[in-house]
């Protein structure tokens, strides 16, 4: 078996997973009958302190929901220039919401108060009204950066003075907890809606939650039916993300202490740029200097280690639960009989 790293996405339900799969008590979600997604919606609510939540079948989805329903067709959204809603979710904004965005330059995805007040129009007939400030924590193309939560407040805070609401990528929020002891619910506090995902680093097969008030959650709820997304026998699937809330959300701290590892002793092989510091959770971002980076995506795959390029000069590991310790020591040696070669 190669040692993956692609992403945390390829992680498969352990047998304790499939066996709650296969034994959960299902029905027709789209009429609410339910039990076990009716379960996890409540148990995600509660843990993100929201009064309500929508099981989706994938992240884009949970995002794209919360445009949609936080927006009409015309409106401007404020975005960092390297978010996943805008960068990876297929110009979902333009053709699904009809929203315009408005890039923000953060700093491995962060921006700050001062950023949102400069991009801030006034009330004019030329100009789009801005509705919506999106944030991602962890960031992803920001190298699994942690948004400060001071930092969030003070965006949240001139945001809400201006009127805007707040929608919170927390794909990896889970991350962000665990690395910093800060509960989901208090990084949720400062926003409308949040985004979280079961099948990254959580282990699920499928599955993301969008959250927020009940009002906002009913009208989600109308629009994923719309896009497609109404499942019936969905607690096959739900029970996964349960088990995957209740059973893995604490050893994602491994992945952290494994990606510290990696991130350090690449750091020392020559060829590779790395900042062993900006490594907060476990996605791990190098750039590459001696070769390609596909080259060394390439020669590592025939090391059996699997990494993936992002650009020609950057590689992307990310540590996640099919990965053990001593496999990161192996893919060190893997990486430094190369570089060194
Ligand atoms: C993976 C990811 C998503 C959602 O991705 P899907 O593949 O659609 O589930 C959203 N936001 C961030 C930051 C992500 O990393």
């Amino acid at each position: 078996m190669p040692i993956d790293l692609r992403s945390d996405t390829i992680t498969v339900p352990t047998p304790a997973m499939r066996q709650a799969m296969a034994s959960a008590e299902v029905g027709d979600d789209v009429f609410g009958d339910d039990p076990t997604v009716l379960k996890l919606e409540a148990r995600v609510a509660e843990l993100l302190g929201k009064e309500a939540s929508l099981f989706t079948v994938s992240g884009t989805m949970a995002n794209q929901l919360a445009l949609r329903s936080h927006t009409e067709s015309g409106d401007e959204i404020l975005v960092d220039a390297n978010a996943h809603i805008y960068y990876y979710e297929t110009g979902g904004p333009a053709a699904l919401a009809g929203v315009m965005c408005r890039c923000l330059p953060g700093v491995r995805g962060i921006f700050t108060a001062a950023d949102v007040e400069a991009a801030l129009r006034p009330a004019d007939q030329h100009f789009p009204p801005t509705k919506l400030v999106c944030i991602e924590n962890t960031h992803n193309r920001g190298g699994g950066s942690i948004w400060p939560l001071e930092t969030l407040r003070e965006v949240a805070e001139v945001s809400r003075r201006h009127g805007l609401r707040m929608h919170l990528d927390g794909a990896r929020l889970w991350n962000a907890s665990i690395a910093t002891g800060i509960a989901e619910r208090d990084y949720a506090a400062h926003f409308d809606s949040v985004s979280v995902c079961f099948s990254k680093g959580l282990g699920a097969p499928v599955g993301s939650a969008l959250c927020g008030s009940r009002e906002f959650i009913q009208r989600a709820r109308r629009f994923r039916k719309m896009f497609g997304g109404g499942m019936r026998q969905a607690g096959i699937i739900a029970a996964g993300a349960l088990h995957a809330l209740e059973h893995h959300r604490a050893r994602l701290a491994e992945d952290h202490t494994n990606a510290r590892t990696l991130a350090d002793g690449l750091s020392l092989l020559p060829g590779i740029e790395l900042d062993p510091a900006s490594v907060q959770t476990n996605l791990v971002f190098m750039r590459v200097r001696k070769l390609p980076a596909a080259a060394l995506t390439a020669a590592l795959e025939k090391a059996g280690v699997r990494v993936l390029a992002l650009g020609p000069e950057t590689i992307r590991a990310v540590t996640n639960m099919t990965v053990t310790a001593a496999e990161i020591g192996e893919t060190i040696t893997s990486a430094k009989r190369i570089l060194e070669s």
